[in-house]
């Protein structure tokens, strides 16, 4: 049996947690103006937008597009406003072969390269892979070595391609396509690739028409 102290005891706690109930039943009814709306989902590697030019019908060696100089188009080296820190980023694709992960010699790093350079590259890669091909990056950003100082490797403004599953000609049609600024089917010299190159603020504005 409870005594008469017990018996009041349980019923008010019985009345407090009525009166809770009651509380927290208009609370979430009416909705609580405090609580956020749950979080968009946010995509960390936005896809590649579509390829912005069409396919040339042909690229012949040791040409490149436009028929201008690199310079006025993709725009000069100037290392004095060039900082590593802030202008290069870090890209990765399993989809890709990267010369500087089979490399044991040399310390340069391929998948380091200018932020404007990342757009087209990604459209590149799905452009190739599409084609059944697997797209070979073998230089990308050089600070010191390897290409002339006035080189845009040593802003990591340029990148050096090639694809053994088509011809390096069907490759700087798609590298055109993909929206590089300057590309050039590089066949003079030691091996013959695709070099490519984009200005400082490439993909702030669409890419021109051919
Ligand atoms: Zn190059």
């Amino acid at each position: 049996m409870l005594t008469r102290t017990e018996k009041r005891w349980l019923l008010t706690g019985v009345l407090s947690a009525l009166i809770l109930f009651l509380l927290l039943s208009l609370v979430i009814g009416r909705g609580c103006g405090a609580c956020a709306p749950p979080p968009e989902p946010v995509a960390v590697e936005p896809a590649a937008p579509a390829p912005r030019r069409a396919l040339p019908d042909t690229f012949p060696r040791n040409t490149h597009r436009p028929p201008r100089p690199e310079g006025r188009v993709s725009g000069s080296i100037d290392l004095a406003t060039f900082s590593a820190g802030r202008d290069l980023v870090y890209v990765d694709d399993p989809r890709v072969w990267w010369e500087s992960d089979h490399d044991e010699i040399d310390t340069e790093c391929d998948h380091t390269m200018h932020r404007a350079l990342v757009a087209p590259l990604r459209r590149l890669i799905e452009l190739v892979d599409a084609r059944g091909g697997t797209l070979e990056v073998h230089d990308a950003y050089r600070p010191v070595n390897v290409h002339n100082s006035r080189s845009l490797h040593k802003e990591g403004r340029a990148v050096d391609v090639t694809c053994d599953q088509m011809p390096l000609e069907e490759l700087a049609k798609l590298c055109w396509v993909a929206g590089f600024d300057w590309v050039y089917y590089e066949a003079r010299g030691s091996g013959p690739h695709i070099h490519c190159s984009v200005r400082r603020d490439a993909g702030t504005a669409e890419v021109a028409a051919p």
